[in-house]
């Protein structure tokens, strides 16, 4: 028996708009979503709500807030500002959480350690505002390659310790892309919990041919997908698993309904 599914837009973002994957996942029979914002800006943000609404679909998350570290003090200001009207976005379709990626390193910097500081800071700043409009943040911890320019939180051990200090209000996106390799991931699971707020799925390819947009089609890599989606329902979730596909030169070049139904498939028998 699998986790109902959800699909994020950057699965076929080449290919559908925000409008056309509401529509896509409802003649599908697929029963959530997950918007990139710059798909529900282009669908505006009150007509993606009524088109989510009309077809019942679940907002299994809104991608994405983060990307706190800046170089100065007016860098800092303006990325929670950006958070804030993600918060309100999040919160005006619905959304079971905010995904944050939270950022990397300040241009010209070297310090990892205080773009960590940063991050911690900056989430602790939105926290109250995301807690005044019932919108969880979703700290979605990023495979280390992606330190530098993406995100410096790496671990779901590194992202539950600010979950600790941080308190209500806050959990966990579970990637499978980014954390299947982590030795430490079945006991971080279920340190989680009740904090896993989404779980993500893709596939990790061997070779992987480029660092972003070369993801796996469930299935077709290396990552044991029946085995991490045990670890998160024994860790108590019951959500939504959201595959999250991107995939410059193979999915996102294919007709996008023979992509869902591909997910759909995959989801069946690998997941
Ligand atoms: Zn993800």
């Amino acid at each position: 028996m699998s986790l109902p599914l959800s699909l994020n837009t950057a699965t076929v973002r080449a290919q559908w708009s925000l409008e056309q994957v509401i529509e896509g996942c409802a003649r599908h029979g697929i029963t959530g979503i997950s918007p990139w914002r710059d798909k529900l800006a282009e669908c505006g943000v009150r007509r993606a709500a009524e088109l989510i609404r009309k077809h019942g679909l679940a907002v299994t998350g809104l991608c994405r807030g983060g990307m706190f570290p800046a170089a100065d003090e007016a860098g800092r200001r303006a990325a929670l500002d950006d958070n804030r009207r993600a918060i309100d976005e999040a919160a005006e379709i619905g959304a079971q959480c905010l995904v944050l990626v939270v950022g990397g390193i300040p241009a010209g910097s070297k310090d990892i350690d205080g773009a960590r500081t940063q991050v911690e800071d900056g989430i602790s700043a939105m926290l109250p505002d995301a807690r005044a409009a019932r919108v969880p943040l979703a700290i979605e911890p990023l495979h280390p390659m992606y330190a530098a320019d993406r995100a410096c939180v790496n671990t779901l051990g590194q992202a539950l310790d600010l979950c600790d200090r941080l308190g209500e209000g806050i959990g966990v996106a579970v990637d499978a892309y980014h954390v299947w390799w982590d030795p430490d991931l079945a006991r971080q699971i279920a340190r989680a919990g009740r904090r896993i707020l989404a779980y993500h799925i893709c596939d990790w390819l061997v070779p992987t041919t480029d660092l972003l947009l070369d993801r796996g089609m469930m299935g077709d890599g290396v990552i044991d997908l029946p085995r991490l989606r045990a670890m998160v329902e024994r860790a108590g979730y019951k959500g939504h698993q959201e595959v999250e596909i991107f995939s410059a030169n193979n999915w996102w070049k294919r007709d996008a309904d023979e992509v869902v139904r591909t997910c759909i498939e995959r989801c069946r028998t690998v997941c």
